[in-house]
């Protein structure tokens, strides 16, 4: 075995066949004893340290594993070591390297040693009755990191849930505690929204859990895949509370309505030299031909989904997110590096064991370079999503880069900020770029958005690119006409709808474009701007309101884009999209955007329509006003038309 970690040795079939491990692996305690299993086939020897503390105290106990079946290393002992920690000393070509467990469910503060657990004892009151609520038909995501959303101090959190996981437990918040405008949960209850996508909730590395105020990242740094982040913990220190106070969350969130959505990020590691790599050297990673770590990823690594221990690494950390938290569905960060296998098994089981399409799988169809994956692997991109599960998602940046502008140019602009809308790339968006018009399957695949946490807010791509004095704190009336007519285009479109926390209310991060690293203070929901900028609040709460009413918005199959009778540019720069909404409260709803300067004149098709949505508000539908022959769009606006049922 020695010298033998090279990239061919580990795309070898000989190698799958000799190695492939498929019984449980980490530490194990009860009442009988406990046992470690690690595995680690290159390894000339293993040992394992026990402490009573997660940092500082020394060794109390260094044990040498002994060797198991398909190159695990394994240690029994009659002790139940509850509560221990624990590392590895793991010794490849002479050189040994320390590492807490890959596998391991609890760690101390900054994941460096790994804990024995009994994993019941960390259920919150209530936890075997915790249940997501019904999966509803339409799903509206909406994207949210921890410590953003109850850092503002005018979000009225304690200074003990300041950035935690059990702010997301808190009900009766306020703006500046005032008792009346609701901030937290109960803002987001208002909202309407279905699905929390919460950024990287497992333990990552660029946070000291020793000094968690002082710090703040989105997370995209992976150190233990299987373990809570300790900064979100009211005691990074003590391995069980992030996990209990985790489920804590979870649990609130779904008393209170909403399912959750995590986001993994199994294409890359905090750096090359992690837990995978120190117990395996290279086995878990894509080497290009000099050997060097491939960097497909853009973050110095690339997990090697492909082969076989590193895909049942994956599939077992996702299933255990799901089976042990409860966790409603994943986000894949830069899917496009990982295999088709892996992506297809994962929705395959989830599929099997929860029902089909109850749990949500979708990701980003892209990666930041070429891969060095093994030959003959596909990835799952823009390119591939025709072949893989059709219940596999992926984010669309057609509709995102046709509305505001392409990302990656700054001056780039859509629709809405300056550019020209045309009715066939309408079309096109509101097909979800599915069948014949794009990449996507079906329009269930489609996951439609204008912003996320990478790049400009939309708030902020509109100010550079329409306001000269690049006054991103301002709330001019132009750019939230443009943020409104923006937000009416993409809830109109039948892909799942998901937007970035703050979108609704004009959310800015001062221009910043990557605030990756920025601090707690750009980076937070300003709650008193939610409050300032309500009247686009409740713009989006409309659109999703009307959108649960709208079968033709919903509509996720094949034959969605068929109900699209008719698109047409209409004057210079605007377009008018007819759609088919059988079977809802309107027969058919007639869309017109209009992203020019000059109100635009239109001749309604034959019947009495009823305004539902227009520039100002996207709750006219409640008001039933109604109008025949023809109506004007206002400049920089969305109309929004549904033809009655029968012709009253
Ligand atoms: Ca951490």
């Amino acid at each position: 075995m020695e010298g033998k970690t090279s990239k061919a040795w580990f795309d070898s079939g000989e190698f799958e066949e000799s190695y492939h491990y498929d019984e449980p692996l980490g530490a194990f305690s009860g009442e009988q004893g406990t046992c470690f299993r690690v595995w680690a086939p290159t390894a000339q020897q293993v040992a394992i340290r026990l402490y009573q503390a997660g940092n500082d105290a020394p060794a109390i106990e260094k044990i040498f594993l002994g060797k198991g079946s398909k190159g695990t290393w394994l240690y029994s002992t009659t002790r139940n070591l509850d509560g221990w920690y624990y590392d590895y000393e793991v010794t490849v070509d002479g050189v040994t390297r320390c590492t807490p467990d890959p596998y391991a469910k609890a760690c101390g503060v900054n994941g460096q040693r790994s804990m024995v657990i009994d994993l019941a004892g960390t259920n919150p009151e209530g936890w075997e009755e915790d249940k997501a609520p019904e999966l509803t038909p339409e799903q509206v995501i909406y994207e949210l990191h921890v410590k953003d959303f109850s850092w503002d101090l005018s979000g009225g959190f304690g200074g003990a849930d300041r950035g935690k996981f059990t702010a997301l437990c808190r009900t009766g918040m306020t703006l500046h505690n005032d008792g009346v405008h609701p901030t937290g949960l109960d803002y987001l209850k208002r909202l309407g929204v279905t699905h929390i996508q919460l950024l990287p909730i497992y333990d990552y590395g660029s946070v000291d859990e020793t000094r968690p105020d002082s710090g703040y990242n989105w997370g995209y740094d992976p150190v233990n895949y299987n373990i809570p982040e300790g900064s979100y913990s009211s005691n990074p220190y003590r391995g069980e509370v992030r996990i209990r106070e985790l489920k804590q969350a979870i649990a609130a969130l779904h008393k209170h309505g909403f399912r959750v959505i995590m986001d993994v990020v199994y294409n890359h590691t905090y750096e090359l030299e992690s837990p995978l790599f120190k117990t395996v050297p290279w086995y878990y990673y894509r080497q290009d031909s000099s050997g060097k770590a491939s960097n497909g990823s853009g973050c110095g690594n690339d997990i090697a989904s492909e082969r076989s221990m590193c895909r049942r690494y994956i599939l077992e950390s996702a299933l255990y997110w799901v089976e042990e938290y409860h966790i409603d569905g994943f986000r894949f960060d830069l899917m496009g590096l990982l295999d088709d296998t892996l992506m297809n098994s994962l929705q395959k089981e989830l599929d099997s064991r929860y029902g089909v399409g109850e749990k949500l799988v979708y990701g980003e169809p892209w990666r930041a370079d070429k891969t060095a994956a093994r030959e003959g692997t596909l990835l799952c991109d823009k390119g591939s999503l025709k072949r893989i599960d059709p219940k596999i998602g992926a984010f669309c940046d057609d509709t995102r880069d046709a509305v505001k502008g392409n990302v990656m140019n700054e001056g780039s602009v859509g629709f809405v900020n300056g550019g020209r809308i045309s009715a066939d790339t309408l079309r096109k968006c509101v097909a979800g770029w599915a069948g014949e018009s794009g990449p996507f399957r079906t329009p269930y695949q489609t996951i439609t958005y204008l912003s996320c946490h990478d790049d400009w807010t939309l708030w902020d791509k509109l100010v550079y690119t329409m306001d000269q004095s690049k006054n991103f704190r301002g709330s001019a009336s132009n750019i939230q006409k443009a943020n409104r007519l923006a937000a009416a285009i993409n809830f109109c479109c039948q892909g799942r709808p998901f937007f970035l926390a703050g979108e609704e209310f004009g959310r800015t991060k001062g221009g910043i474009k990557n605030s990756y690293c920025s601090s707690a203070e750009v980076n937070q929901l300003d709650w008193s701007r939610a409050w300032q900028n309500r009247g686009l609040v409740d713009y989006y709460r409309g659109l999703i309101a009307l959108r649960l009413q709208c079968p033709g918005l919903q509509d996720k199959t094949a034959q969605a884009a068929s109900r699209i009778l008719w698109a047409s540019d209409i004057g210079h720069n605007c377009a008018a999209l007819c759609l088919d909404n059988q079977h809802g409260k309107w027969e058919t709803l007639l869309m017109v955007f209009n992203c020019g300067e000059q109100p635009q004149q239109l001749s309604l098709p034959e019947g009495k329509w009823q305004v539902l949505v227009d520039g100002d508000s996207a709750f006219q539908w409640k008001l039933h006003i109604s109008v025949r022959e023809s109506c004007t769009v206002m400049p920089k606006s969305a109309l929004i038309l549904g033809k009655f049922l029968s012709d009253q």
